[in-house]
């Protein structure tokens, strides 16, 4: 059985076709129309249509989306991209596409395929970890995700409030996207990690060649790196003691830091109530595509 599947992100979105096996055979990559339905759902019909094309009529459709879905209504919300906004996804696009359309989270999508095909296969507790752009994640229990009540379980990246922490360092507030103020969101992924070496050193270059300078141990990115570390590792600890995961796989750009995540994976295990004596953080199998293919374990004949 073909299976089809869509990755929404508030940048691209990644159409896929799988094989039987789970194997990708095609992907195709666009640009997110992020303001406008009908040219998110265009989009969508013109991609799907050149597939079919190719591969057969789809029966059934996954979809992860950067965006939370309330398990009751169904509906997305997402500050960044409008176009899905209010939307009863599933729904909607089961009546243009017609066939059965499976809606999850990204941090749960990728969650999904860690827990089924990946790192986290065996596991009964497992919190998947999005160091991307922002900060995010999902939490699964036997092989469930636990969505919470309103779809917003795993956000541990909003509410921290890191004010007294960032101004003991000598760094400044940030308004967060949510509407509060410096949450970890805004320094504990690749843009804080860039924030923080900006308002630190007065220099704008990116992550990994911040990353790049750490390993040569140039001073001014070993002192933003600490910090970065420092921040991010208090509020895991945090999620650690609460959750008490078996393991905590990691996607998004900063996965691809094996050397980053290990520091950080090391400090959590010291910090946390538990004792874990092999490595809880870790970078996921699937860093690349892993919500792509968690969208299409959506799918029930695909499990
Ligand atoms: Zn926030």
């Amino acid at each position: 059985m073909t299976l089809y599947a869509i990755d929404v992100g508030a940048t691209k979105m990644d159409f896929g076709v799988f094989d039987n096996d789970g194997e990708l055979l095609e992907k195709q990559t666009h640009k997110t129309p992020l303001d406008s339905w009908n040219h998110f759902t265009s989009l969508l019909i013109g991609q799907m249509d050149e597939f079919e094309g190719k591969y057969g009529k789809a029966k059934s459709l996954g979809i992860g989306v950067a965006a939370t879905v309330d398990p009751l209504t169904q509906k997305a919300s997402s500050a960044s991209i409008k176009s899905i906004a209010g939307r009863n996804l599933s729904k909607e696009l089961e009546s243009i596409l017609s066939c059965p359309v499976y809606v999850g989270v990204d941090a749960a999508c990728f969650t999904r395929v860690e827990v089924l095909k990946g790192k986290a296969q065996g596991k009964n507790y497992v919190f998947g970890l999005i160091l991307g752009t922002g900060v995010g994640g999902s939490f699964f229990i036997n092989g469930q995700v636990m969505k919470g009540r309103d779809g917003l379980a795993g956000e541990w990246g909003h509410g921290n409030n890191l004010h007294e922490k960032l101004k003991a360092c000598g760094l400044k507030d940030h308004l967060c996207g949510c509407g509060q103020t410096s949450c970890l969101d805004s320094y504990g992924a690749g843009k804080g990690l860039e924030r923080i070496h900006h308002q630190l050193h007065d220099v704008d270059i990116n992550t990994k060649n911040i990353l790049d300078a750490w390993r040569n141990s140039e001073a001014e990115a070993c002192k933003s790196v600490e910090i970065f570390i420092t921040l991010l590792v208090d509020q895991l600890t945090v999620n650690v003691n609460i959750l008490n995961p078996e393991m905590m796989p990691v996607a998004g750009g900063l996965a691809k830091a094996a050397d980053l995540i290990a520091e950080i994976d090391k400090r959590v295990r010291k910090n946390c109530i538990a004792n874990y004596e092999e490595p809880l953080i870790v970078p996921g199998e699937f860093i690349i595509d892993g919500c792509l293919r968690g969208a299409a374990l959506l799918i029930p004949a695909a499990n």
